[in-house]
């Protein structure tokens, strides 16, 4: 049996706390081994003696404000931040069963949950109330010791846990009542910047003690253009009326004009420590990777390729077809277009047997610069003919920014291969047409890479962009590339463009391609495109993964097969 490592997460308080609860909001559906302590020191303690992954400690509150020794903490450690999580708090009253509310003569919980509730506390003049290490520790302790005329204020969980019964639900002094807690690591960890994620970065600095030097250190910000969005001061304790200021601004370490202000603030104080760049929390907003959001709300400022941005799959209309949302689509034809009669009998084979659209490269991207180069435009007039004379559309490949013009006069979509994926001229300039591209994954390129390269072209404003997986570089040389079958409900889980699988450049091997094409299919990917040629031992180029007219006649088969099977 194989144990997986789970990632351990240390919390101040026992289960049913709310750190637990904010671990909870901030891995969602992921597993996580929730280590509870006794003290934040002890969770800091765990962290630098590597019993724990990470810490998590809560630091602000919206009622009663900081929480101070976790800001000493941060500070006395050199903590790195690695996320912030905002969770609401609501308090309970929990006793054990039978016990009345009038009846009550102590209450137990943590000083933070007894400042939270202050007004509701008033109400009990005759009772004690006692401050604890934990709110879910004292409901724990209540039901452990069986107290009567006893309560506790902790969370709803802490009651169903410790089985208790709730006295009175929701007794926060404010409803809008919520902490804000961080993740921590005692490694120095550098994340790097993301595109489209809103960033946050907290730092501490000391002013000298001179007359105006905290106004200074603000004008920084300002300066530089730097959104300050919270500032908060602690004493020195060797140095009395002394004081550490820490700050969190919009935006990352790394960006310019925030390592700017803070290298600028240094120089003016002597001392700034940056406790880390972590994506800033957004509450309703916030969104698990892959999934999507519940209400189908629209996030402005998601990336354009984001199911954030858009929750419907985008249909790409290609002539009278549609590629994508739930459509399949076919694209065969040679990898070359090498002459009329190819062209032809190719184009003839693959729409007898079914095919949407018909490809053929004109402008050909070989390894080699004495491999066959395509025929340019003269092969892009055979292929419309061939298109027109079946009555298919046409894909075929741009390789430069200055045989756009030409292409886009011929074409119905403009391939974007492989090897210019993150030809980002290319692709601005791609975006500016109206043509539909189909954008092929790099052959080293990440997925996330490839969804940066559609977002280059949807930003200039053309939606219709079509993802092709078509096979990585790995150490494998038996097959041409190694098909990254889990990139094809990957990306789907990421983005509402249509994705389609290419078997043949991602194999190389004619008989392979049915096989890894239903597979294609059966993980969801909206179409597929392969190379068809009507006599392969002729093919100028990639002739050992073109299929002959039987074999895709057996294979436009099995994909229908598989798609029954799904369906
Ligand atoms: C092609 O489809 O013709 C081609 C060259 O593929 P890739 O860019 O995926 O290598
Ligand atoms: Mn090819």
């Amino acid at each position: 049996m194989v144990h997986k490592r789970l990632l351990k997460i240390g919390y101040q308080g026992e289960k049913g706390a709310y750190s637990a609860e904010a671990i909870d909001a901030l891995y969602k559906e992921r597993e996580i081994e929730k280590i509870p302590f006794r003290t934040s020191y002890e969770v800091v303690d765990a962290l630098k003696k590597e019993l724990i992954d990470y810490g998590l400690l809560p630091i602000e509150n919206s009622i009663m404000g900081n929480i101070t020794h976790n800001y000493d903490l941060l500070l006395e450690n050199k903590l790195t931040i690695v996320k912030e999580v905002i969770i609401p708090i609501h308090h309970f009253l929990l006793g054990c069963k039978g016990t009345k509310i009038e009846e009550i003569t102590t209450i137990y919980s943590h000083p933070a949950a007894i400042s939270q509730c202050e007004v509701f506390l008033r109400k009990f003049d005759n009772a004690e109330i006692l401050p604890t290490y934990d709110t879910a520790g004292s409901a724990k302790m209540i039901a452990e010791k069986k107290l009567k005329n006893t309560a506790a204020i902790a969370s709803e969980a802490a009651a169903r846990i410790y089985g208790l019964s709730i006295l009175q639900e929701r007794i926060e002094d404010y409803p809008h009542n919520r902490t804000r807690f961080l993740l921590v690591s005692s490694e120095p960890l550098q994340v790097e910047n993301e595109p489209f994620i809103p960033w946050k970065v907290s730092a501490v600095f000391d002013t000298l003690d001179q007359h105006g030097m905290l106004y200074r250190c603000l004008g920084v910000f300002e300066e530089y253009e730097v959104n300050l969005s919270m500032l908060t001061s602690r004493p020195h304790k060797t140095e009395p009326w002394k004081y550490h200021f820490f700050v969190d601004v919009d935006g990352h370490a790394n960006d310019e004009n925030v390592a700017q202000a803070f290298e600028e603030i240094k120089k003016l104080t002597g001392f700034v420590h940056i406790f880390g760049s972590y994506p800033r929390f957004e509450a309703e907003e916030s969104v698990t990777p892959g999934k999507r959001r519940k209400n189908g709300k629209k996030k402005k400022d998601g990336p354009l390729y984001s199911l954030d941005h858009k929750a419907e799959p985008t249909q790409v209309l290609i002539g009278k077809h549609k590629v994508g949302g739930g459509t399949f689509t076919m694209i065969a034809g040679p990898c070359s277009v090498e002459g009329r009669q190819q062209m032809i009998e190719s184009a003839k084979i693959v729409s007898t047997h079914g095919a949407h659209m018909l490809r053929g490269g004109a402008f050909k991207p070989r390894t080699s610069p004495y491999s066959f180069q395509g025929l340019g435009e003269e092969g892009l007039k055979l292929l419309r003919e061939a298109g027109d004379m079946f009555d298919m559309p046409i894909v075929t490949e741009v390789v430069s920014v200055e045989d756009l013009p030409l292409i886009v006069q011929y074409a119905d979509v403009l391939q974007i291969g492989a090897r210019n994926m993150q030809n980002f001229v290319l692709l601005k300039e791609a975006g500016k047409t109206r043509k539909p591209i189909l954008l092929k994954r790099g052959m080293m390129a990440t997925v996330k890479e490839l969804l940066l390269s559609a977002e280059y072209i949807l930003a200039q404003g053309n939606p219709d962009v079509i993802l092709c997986e078509r096979g990585i570089r790995t150490f494998e040389t038996a097959t041409r590339n190694t098909l990254d079958i889990s990139a094809v409900p990957l990306l789907k889980s990421m983005t509402h463009l249509p994705v389609i699988v290419d078997p043949s450049h991602a194999t190389g091997i004619s008989h392979l391609i049915e096989p890894v094409s239903k597979a294609a299919v059966a993980v969801g990917a909206d179409g597929l495109m392969v190379e068809v040629h009507f006599n392969p031992s002729t093919a100028l180029s990639d002739a050992a993964q073109a299929l002959d007219e039987r074999q895709f006649k057996s294979l436009m088969k099995a994909v229908e097969k598989v798609r029954k099977l799904i369906e």
